[in-house]
């Protein structure tokens, strides 16, 4: 039978930057990551990959400022192109939401954020195209951005296989081997590899893993749509990236033509299975935020929509994710739960995944309240504005 040092289950960004800070930084040489498709098929290929560092809770400002350095230091921290592109970042706020606002830019400017609440008349120095009646207050984040995530999901796995680590694709995990208290391996469709380490990032997936420990991991899976829109002929695309609560759509530039446009909360959520889930655009969803953003940008209104696609946000009962090691369950790890959040963070999250599963604890950031026993303890985090506005 094989044996590994550590399984990671899932290459997405989260199961990759794991697998790679595992060698790199934790020096453990026989690591498996066992992806049952390709490389970025669950929720970071479709991410917007939209980069923001304000958030309600200390731990995710670290997790994203943390992040933030590494994607602006990539080729020398990791190696590779991760597509970071450090254009700005707007939040647009209006005025029936603007409780916990304040607070979250102190606390963001506490941590070293580089964080500024400012005018209309600012902005529009910046962005002159948008109409901006709407909005009562504006944060903006200089450093901030987008990056390509299939290109630093591949960036981690490259430097992965580098350092001697194995992927294997087309691979998907039916089982695992728990023996007492402990898990002792991982039943694939190509056999069984025997190890005293499997870490559960499979995004949407991962409560069924979770099962196989006899663990419930409690996810709820929701259906996200996004649109490409061209806007070259319509002056380009946006000059920085926006999450905009007055219209409850983001969007941001995608290149150096294109605009990419989701909706955000409030909103109502599709829950699906993520097998078989229906991945056709609903007409409904394309008629809506387009009308949104056209009363944004009045100027976009010849932009035309090129190309519409869904995607699976992986969701805890709080919107924050799952992480680290699950008690009564020895050698079994969570690295799942990202509630729309986990790519701007997981540069941050796969040194913490290595310190967790290495030296017994987190301790570049502490994750202890994002544990799964904080669901069983009744001690959900809170968020400024609720939901996926964490
Ligand atoms: C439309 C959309 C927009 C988003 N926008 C943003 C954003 O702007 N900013 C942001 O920070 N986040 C955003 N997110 C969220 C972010 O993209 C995700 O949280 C993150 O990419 C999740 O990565 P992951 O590695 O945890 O999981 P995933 O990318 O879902 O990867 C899990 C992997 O596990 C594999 N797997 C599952 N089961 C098995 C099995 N049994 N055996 C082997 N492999 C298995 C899957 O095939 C998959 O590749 C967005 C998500 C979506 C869908």
């Amino acid at each position: 039978m094989q044996t590994a040092d550590a399984v990671v289950i899932g290459a997405g960004i989260n199961g990759a930057a794991t697998a790679y800070n595992l060698i790199k930084r934790a020096g453990i040489k026989n690591v498996v990551l066992l992806e049952k498709q390709l490389i970025a098929s669950g929720g970071t290929g479709r991410s917007a990959a939209i980069i923001r560092q304000h958030y309600s809770n200390e731990e995710l400002v670290r997790m994203v400022k943390r992040s933030v350095d590494i994607f602006d230091n990539f080729d020398d921290e990791v190696g590779g192109d991760p597509g970071f592109v450090s254009c700005g970042w707007a939040f647009l706020i209006p005025e029936s939401v603007s409780n916990g606002f304040g607070t979250n830019i102190a606390m963001g400017q506490r941590l070293g954020v580089d964080v500024r609440e400012i005018s209309r008349e600012d902005l529009l120095e910046i962005e002159p195209r948008i109409d901006l009646s709407d909005v009562h207050r504006i944060a903006y984040e200089p450093r901030s951005g987008y990056a390509d995530p299939r290109a630093i999901t591949h960036a981690y796995v490259e430097r992965f296989v580098d350092l001697g680590g194995q992927l294997w694709q087309l691979t998907a995990v039916q089982g695992l081997i728990v023996e007492g208290s402990a898990v002792r391996g991982v039943k694939t469709d190509a056999g069984e590899i025997s190890t005293d380490v499997v870490v559960d990032a499979a995004g949407p997936w991962a409560d069924r893993i979770a099962r196989w420990a006899g663990v419930d991991l409690p996810l709820k899976i929701t259906r996200e749509e996004e649109i490409i829109f061209e806007t070259a002929n319509v002056g380009g695309p946006p000059r920085l990236c926006f999450s905009d609560m007055a219209k409850a759509i983001y969007y941001r530039p995608d290149g150096a033509s294109r605009t990419l446009v989701g909706r955000g909360f409030p909103k109502d959520y599709q829950y699906v299975e993520p097998d078989g889930y229906n991945q056709e655009v609903d007409v409904s969803f394309i008629a809506e935020t387009t009308e949104r953003l056209y009363a944004r940008w009045p100027s976009f209104t010849r932009a035309l929509a090129l190309n519409s696609y869904t995607g699976l946000y992986d969701v805890t009962p709080d919107w924050h994710p799952v992480l680290g090691r699950v008690d009564g369950v020895d050698g079994f790890f969570l690295c799942a739960g990202f509630s729309g959040h986990g790519f701007k963070i997981a540069p941050a999250i796969g040194e913490i995944m290595a310190e967790e599963i290495i030296d017994g604890a987190a301790h570049s950031i502490d994750i202890e309240r994002l544990n799964l026993r904080r669901f069983a303890a009744e001690a959900l985090i809170g968020a400024a504005y609720g939901s996926n506005r964490a």
